[in-house]
């Protein structure tokens, strides 16, 4: 994660229009002085700490005093949260006692450290969730989910329930992850903000020497999937779609990830691809890279596809980032994912087990320039309109507008 400070929010205006700058200048001035807190599992790798990292910048720029406290947590207490994410997607789960005592008692003593006299409150995500257990509930606090809680494992469901059902209110990032609950819920998409150093406009030399220190060749078209090591990405299924591509196509694969603190399994699923796929040509497996940002930007836009082969995905924001920078997507129609591709018009979607299908989409692309041009500005423009950190910024301001004034 590069660190920026530097962003205001009238250098938005140019990409996301003036009318929406001028109503997140209104909002925010009514909301002026308040004093909020966020709490995450992490502040960096992962869509979450993405956007907290642009949205916390802007709203104190904006003069909404908005703070972003860490839940510590040791490895064993990520490896327990971890399967609960596994088991929110539909994994099963042996839900012991001891698993429940070590996420109680992590977050019942984080609370010791973290005194909250906010205004307003915001736990991400179900590792910080019990939080709310052991404090004096004096402020509205919000629950933000951003796990697909479509299909969940239903004894691990009803014991989060009881904590969710103390919030005031739930917001996941789709319609279909709404549950049966007695609080009230909202959606909110995730967004890309376009001015980071992942997102920015880059220059051909820049590019290429970011992708040239990585050891990638820019003599064949890149495929490229760019997401943490975790089974529900897929790497193996990518990596399969590409040995069928490479049939008909010349071109190489780029798998880009990072390993963060709050997924452990992370570690094992990458060394299993590199230990199975590591020596294959025209493959690349690269894991924690330097200038990370650089890097990410630099793949999404010189790749011809990328590819994001999800079992399950909450959102996704590396789809938005690819289509931002103009490149089509071949994804699995799961979760968040075809709230941003549009099937034949900005990528194409498939079944995530549909091996064949991805690496036809993926060959058509590869073989049709035009349609690559066409597809990647649909991606853009699409993204523009919907995706962008300007829209989520309002978003939250309605959220603190309902709860504070
Ligand atoms: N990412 C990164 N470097 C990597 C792999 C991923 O910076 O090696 C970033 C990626 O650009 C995106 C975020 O991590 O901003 C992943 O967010 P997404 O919503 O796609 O998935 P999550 O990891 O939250 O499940």
């Amino acid at each position: 994660m590069t660190i920026q400070s530097d962003r205001d929010l009238k250098d938005y205006e140019k990409i996301a229009g003036q009318e929406i700058v001028e109503n997140i200048r209104k909002k925010s001035k009514k909301l002026s002085g308040k004093h909020m807190v966020c709490v995450s599992s992490t502040h960096e790798g992962g869509g979450v700490a993405e956007m907290l990292n642009s949205l916390i910048v802007l709203f104190n720029k904006m003069g909404i005093r908005f703070g972003w406290r860490i839940l510590h947590g040791t490895p064993d207490f990520f490896t327990v949260t971890k399967k609960f994410h596994n088991a929110l997607q539909g994994e099963d789960i042996h839900f012991s006692d001891k698993k429940k005592k070590l996420y109680y008692e992590t977050n019942k003593r984080y609370a010791l450290f973290n005194h909250i006299d906010h205004d307003l409150v915001v736990v991400h995500d179900p590792q910080p969730l019990p939080l709310i257990n052991f404090y004096e509930k004096k402020q509205p606090w919000v629950f933000r989910c951003h796990v697909d809680l479509s299909n969940p494992d239903q004894d691990l469901w009803s014991y989060l329930k009881k904590y969710i059902e103390k919030y005031d209110e739930m917001i996941v990032s789709t319609e279909e992850y709404k549950k049966n609950l007695k609080i009230s819920q909202s959606i909110i998409h995730p967004a890309i903000d376009p001015l980071t150093v992942k997102n920015n406009e880059i220059s051909k030399d820049v590019m290429e020497e970011y992708l040239g220190k990585n050891g990638i060749s820019l003599k064949k078209p890149i495929i490229s999937q760019i997401s943490r090591y975790d089974k529900w990405k897929d790497p193996e299924g990518v990596i399969k779609v590409f040995e069928k591509v490479k049939k008909e196509v010349d071109c190489q694969l780029v798998l880009l990830g990072n390993m963060v603190t709050d997924d452990p399994e992370s570690v094992k699923i990458y060394s299993k691809t590199i230990k199975k796929y590591g020596d294959r040509e025209d493959i690349k497996i690269l894991v924690n890279v330097s200038a990370n940002d650089l890097v990410v930007n630099a793949l999404q836009r010189k790749s011809s596809v990328v590819i994001q082969k999800s079992i399950r995905e909450g959102f996704g924001l590396t789809i938005s980032e690819a289509l931002y920078k103009g490149t089509p997507v071949v994804a699995s129609d799961v979760g968040g994912i075809p709230l941003q591709v549009k099937d034949g018009e900005s990528g194409f979607l498939h079944f995530p087990d549909d091996i064949d299908g991805f690496a036809n989409s993926v060959i058509k692309i590869l073989k049709d320039d035009s349609l690559r041009e066409r597809l990647g500005e649909n991606g853009r423009e699409y993204v523009k309109k919907n995706f962008l950190i300007t829209r989520l910024m309002m978003d939250w301001l309605n959220v603190f507008e309902k709860r504070l004034l």
